[in-house]
């Protein structure tokens, strides 16, 4: 018997019962206007190598930018090359990056992470999805933020704020990062990816942050659906939670 092929998730037409075509268009209204009006954005983590930006982004976990870069300053100047990190003592990083928090997980991470560059890659950060996920210690978030700012690549880059703002403006209805990734390449052109993605992020910070979203100045108000509930997702979640059953005394 021929092996079924997996299901094409069903297109969610969202509150305004879009088409695949119309959330297209809408979600390049929405770039426009969030690339208006945020035009410094950009990166916030000091790094000049894919291999500094690596670090930066394991540090950046639960983490302040600010926090990281003061970490990550002096370290950069100490620990030069792949094979520099994956040398160095794991009491030693722990105590280096014990300011960024979860250091030990951390120190763990960047080493593993380094010493396998340097067996399988010669030190090299990789430059493809598929590599870079494989690595231990680098999640798919990490992987797009290498992709989209150390190799100019595209990438969609599902942090918080994206989780968050997409599912507000009726994008997606779902809650999974990996599978928000996937709805989004449904309707955004791939070429706007790694842009979007960073528009999404500096406009949870200042305009649409998880508490008391500022709709009146947001400048795609009208292009989102919770703009009228101040934020607040009013329409069905895609996975909503599953009712307790009671037992039987
Ligand atoms: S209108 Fe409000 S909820 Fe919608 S994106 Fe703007 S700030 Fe966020």
């Amino acid at each position: 018997m021929a092996a079924r092929k997996p299901a094409r998730p069903r297109w969610w037409p969202g509150p305004l019962g879009e088409t695949q075509e119309q959330r297209r268009d809408r979600a390049v209204k929405i770039l426009r206007a969030l690339k208006k009006t945020y035009p410094d954005a950009h990166v916030p983590l000091n790094y000049s190598t894919p291999l500094q930006l690596m670090v930066a982004t394991i540090l950046s976990a639960q983490c302040t930018d600010k926090r990281v870069n003061e970490v990550t300053e002096p370290l950069f100047k100490k620990y030069k090359k792949a094979a520099d990190w994956a040398g160095v003592d794991q009491k030693t990083l722990e105590e280096e990056i014990h300011s960024a928090g979860f250091f030990h997980n951390k120190a763990k991470a960047i080493r593993a992470t380094s010493a396998e560059l340097v067996e399988s890659y010669g030190g090299r950060v990789p430059d493809t999805l598929e590599e870079l996920t494989a690595l231990r210690g680098i999640g798919r978030k990490t992987a797009n933020v290498i992709l989209a700012h150390a190799y100019d690549k595209q990438g969609i880059i599902v942090d918080t704020h994206f989780i968050r703002i997409s599912r507000r403006l009726g994008l997606t209805n779902e809650l999974d990062p990996v599978k928000i990734e996937f709805a989004t390449m449904r309707f955004l052109p791939e070429r706007y990816w790694s842009d979007f993605s960073l528009w999404m992020t500096w406009h949870g910070r200042f305009i649409c942050p998880a508490r008391k979203p500022t709709c009146g100045e947001c400048p795609v108000r009208k292009l989102c659906p919770a703009a009228e509930s101040t934020g607040k997702v009013t329409w069905r979640v895609k996975t909503p939670p599953k009712p307790q059953r009671r037992r039987p005394a």
